[in-house]
């Protein structure tokens, strides 16, 4: 029970396969307590759905679509106001045109890129802001980003540059609040089967690869990924921050970049 007594706010549970969903379970086993946001109607009625099914009561649901800086304000006023502090923040979300995760870069759009960058990588920054009044001491920031930051993948394209700016804002924000204490990493996973991943094209090809080249030759479970952003948010992780933390079966260590990859089968 290594959060006991902790109290936070997780942003980006769509379904049961949500990567956040893990994270929010994760939290959950370890005695914390934990804030739900939703983007909009449609996805609280799958959140209530998610959490009636598994016969969790109790658990705060917020409406907050990170697109607009209302919700954003609202969202943490109502949160810091009730919890009294907020001990972690998870930012577990992403949106990317469909049209922009396949084919060739350049053909992204200015309104693509601009709105890929706004929902995935700003989106970080305004809620760091919003959350900073109410962030206890020790508090950590959590964020989800994925290889395709650093290397070139296959039709991850313009989730690649908003994931490699969502990446430079972890280590800027680690310096703006890590004299206060309060610390921010990132946690690239590996591919999973979710909704948002779906929407890029050749995505089942790139778990096929995963397990035929990771050193773990398998796919990361939620489990495990929510565990290591547990750890982060966590006491535990008191001197870590600015960071990436790998949460891949090893993949981005083996020296095999997934274009490479691509061509193995
Ligand atoms: P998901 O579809 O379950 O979650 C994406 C979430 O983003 C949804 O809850 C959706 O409502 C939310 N969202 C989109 N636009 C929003 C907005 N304007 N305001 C508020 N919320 C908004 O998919 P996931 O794969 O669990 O994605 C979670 C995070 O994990 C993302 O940052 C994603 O890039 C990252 N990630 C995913 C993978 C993967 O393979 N699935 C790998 C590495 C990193």
């Amino acid at each position: 029970m290594i959060l006991k007594g902790k109290k936070g706010i997780l942003l980006g549970v769509a379904n049961h396969r949500s990567i956040a969903w893990g994270i929010f379970k994760s939290l959950q086993e370890q005695g914390a307590e934990v804030a739900l946001t939703y983007m909009n109607e449609r996805m609280k009625g799958s959140v209530d759905k998610l959490l009636a099914e598994q016969n969790i009561t109790g658990v705060e649901l917020l409406e907050c679509d990170v697109s607009r800086q209302e919700t954003i304000d609202a969202t943490f006023k109502t949160i810091g106001e009730k919890f009294g502090k907020i001990d972690f923040v998870v930012h577990c979300l992403a949106f990317a045109n469909k049209a922009d995760l396949e084919g060739r870069f350049i053909d992204t759009s200015r309104d693509g890129f601009g709105m890929a960058n706004d929902i995935s990588a700003y989106s970080l920054v305004a809620i760091s802001k919003a959350a900073e009044p109410y962030l206890a001491p020790d508090a950590g920031i959590v964020c989800l980003t994925y290889l395709g930051a650093e290397r070139i993948c296959n039709n991850y394209n313009m989730m690649g540059v908003a994931k490699a700016a969502l990446e430079a804002s972890v280590r800027y924000l680690a310096v703006d609040l890590g004299p206060k204490g309060i610390r921010v990493n990132a946690v690239s996973a590996g591919p999973v089967n979710t909704l948002a991943a779906r929407g890029i094209a050749g995505f089942t090809k790139m778990l096929t690869i995963q397990e035929k080249v990771s050193p773990l030759r398998r796919i990361n479970t939620q489990e495990e990924i929510g565990d290591a952003v547990m750890f982060l948010c966590s006491n535990l992780a008191r001197g870590i921050t600015a960071q990436t933390l790998y949460v891949d079966c090893g993949f981005a260590q083996v020296g095999v970049g997934p274009m490479e990859a691509y061509k193995l089968d």
